[in-house]
């Protein structure tokens, strides 16, 4: 067993409290939480200690692109459309080795920033594996891409060969989901054939929806710069007369629970559309910032009741994976902060049953830092299930 002792637990779904203690399990739960003197140390136990430090949940991270880590700073395309273009470009130029170390110094950047979870959308399958062998714990949406109709069948096949070939990676940790990408590289049919392949397989669902002016542009009018690039490919664009969000509730891709990316370009209308699908969102607030697409109706979604987490996006949108800044940029600080960096965000990716709380019975996902927001945070210790997977030097 192991026993963390702080001079603050932050259970989240509970009131903090000064001195407290969290005591794991050998399997990895949290078997007691409260403070010091009512938390037993078995004979045996190891004992941490963090007299001038925060005991906190994991935090959770609703959207990340951990295989593109090696691209920071690496994309200065000038417009949205360019820049997509150009990811493209720079993913073909890697090798699977490069993938392979992006994916792993990803997620140790995420731990030495004490997230225990991560939602990641990835064409490579890197990440899944990564994350299986390091012991992190996060779900992976494998990327399907296709603006061709013609060119469903292919795109399917792609898609299934790669959950066959990572589904046995899946586990009470790693979890495996589907991405039809976005609407301006998935067709009607390849979205329609996702959905109903993810139904019939019981595979979560992310995708990234009403990001940019441009995507509404291309569903609404077809027109703008992705539809001339797709027409250019020689791919029939429609105008489909209606937004983003309401293009995917009509294909019938939104169902309870599909992770949506972004949703800046949504109105009064489209948040109750998202609402009644049951979906949840990934705000990346600093990602919409940096590409100058706008501010996502965070208040809004609240206030209908949908849930929503924050989430980074790549390193190539926001340079770092600093998710204290996502909070910040939300105008969120301290315990407010905290919670949709945790609880909040174990139920938009539908995890809360297991973690983001310090509550008995739940994962040991958690981590002990030096302050809350607006303070700068140093992690000293990050745990998943109860196994140390960062700490700070002494
Ligand atoms: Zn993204």
């Amino acid at each position: 067993m192991l026993r963390v002792h702080a001079s603050w637990v932050h259970p989240v779904a509970a009131p903090p409290i000064p001195d407290g203690a969290v005591l794991v399990g050998d399997d990895g739960r949290i078997i007691g939480v409260g403070p010091h003197p009512h938390i037993p140390t078995p004979p045996g136990t190891e004992a941490l200690e963090f007299p001038d430090a925060i005991l906190v949940p994991g935090l959770v991270n609703c959207h990340t692109h951990l295989e593109l880590t090696h691209l920071a700073r690496a994309n200065h395309a000038p417009e949205f459309a360019k820049w997509i273009r150009r990811v493209r470009e720079l993913k073909e130029a890697t090798l699977p080795e490069e993938f392979r170390r992006a994916a792993e110094d990803g997620i140790r950047d995420c731990w030495r920033r004490g997230v225990t979870a991560i939602a990641e959308t990835g064409s490579t399958g890197v990440v899944m594996e990564t994350l299986a062998e390091l012991g992190g714990r996060g779900i992976v949406y494998q990327e399907v891409f296709g603006p061709d109709p013609a060119k469903c069948v292919q795109s399917m096949v792609e898609l299934t060969a790669a959950v066959a070939r990572l589904r046995p990676l899946a586990s009470d940790r790693v979890r495996l989901g589907v991405s039809p990408h976005a609407p301006y590289t998935v067709s009607a049919p390849l979205y329609r054939a996702v959905a109903e392949y993810a139904r019939r397989e019981d595979l979560p669902v992310a995708v990234h929806l009403a990001e940019s002016r441009e995507e509404t542009e291309l569903v609404r009018d077809g027109s703008g710069p992705f539809a001339e690039a797709l027409r250019a490919r020689g791919i029939t664009i429609e105008a489909r007369g209606c937004s983003p969000v309401q293009y995917l509730v009509q294909l019938g891709v939104l169902a309870s629970g599909t992770l949506c990316i972004h949703c800046v370009q949504a109105g009064q209308d489209d948040v109750l559309r998202l609402r009644a699908a049951g979906v949840t969102i990934a705000h990346c607030p600093r990602s919409n910032h940096a590409h100058g697409h706008g501010t996502a109706p965070l208040a809004a979604f609240r206030a209908a009741g949908v849930r929503v987490g924050l989430g980074t996006d790549s390193v190539m949108s926001v340079a770092d994976l600093d998710l204290w800044a996502e909070a910040e940029a939300a105008d969120l600080t301290g315990e407010a902060a905290l919670r949709m960096l945790t609880l909040e965000g174990a139920c938009a990716l539908g995890w809360e049953s297991e973690i983001g709380s310090l509550e008995v019975g739940k994962q040991a996902d958690l981590a002990v830092v030096t302050a809350l927001p607006p303070d700068r945070a140093a992690t000293l210790l990050t745990m998943i299930a109860g196994r140390p997977v960062h700490q700070a030097p002494a």
